[in-house]
């Protein structure tokens, strides 16, 4: 837990531009923005990825989604539109093992998920 970068910018260990904070989670611009917008949103709770998510965890995933409505709203893509994106696990491409949600919007995105045929 100790080298997980998002939890160092949890920690303020580590900057970042946050947007949007509260008790239980935090969104921050990501480093390497893929859109005009790309907010990362990420509960201060550390879980590598969703498939450590328990039962007593719905609470904060409900509260996680309010968390992104809201920021988009702020981001001013919630009538242009947007994509929520969660990696999770080797073939998603994943590679911050601190589960997170990114809002990408700002350009259309175009269609489909995963640019190429399965
Ligand atoms: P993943 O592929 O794990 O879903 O995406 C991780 C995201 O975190 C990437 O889009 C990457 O640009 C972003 N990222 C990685 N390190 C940092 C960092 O130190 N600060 C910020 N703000 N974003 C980061
Ligand atoms: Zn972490």
């Amino acid at each position: 837990m100790e080298e997980c970068i998002f939890c160092k910018i949890v920690k303020g260990e580590m900057p970042a531009e946050i947007v949007y904070q509260d008790e239980e989670v935090l969104a921050f611009k990501d480093i390497n923005p893929e859109a005009p917008v790309h907010i990362l949103v990420i509960p201060r709770l550390h879980f590598s990825a969703l498939k450590e998510l328990e039962d007593s965890h719905q609470e904060l995933i409900g509260h996680i989604f309010m968390v992104i409505k809201k920021v988009a709203r702020e981001q001013n893509v919630e009538e242009s539109g947007y994509r929520v994106v969660l990696n999770c696990g080797p073939d998603s491409g994943q590679i911050v093992h601190h589960m997170h949600f990114h809002i990408i919007g700002g350009r259309p995105l175009g269609p489909g998920l995963a640019n190429k045929k399965a």
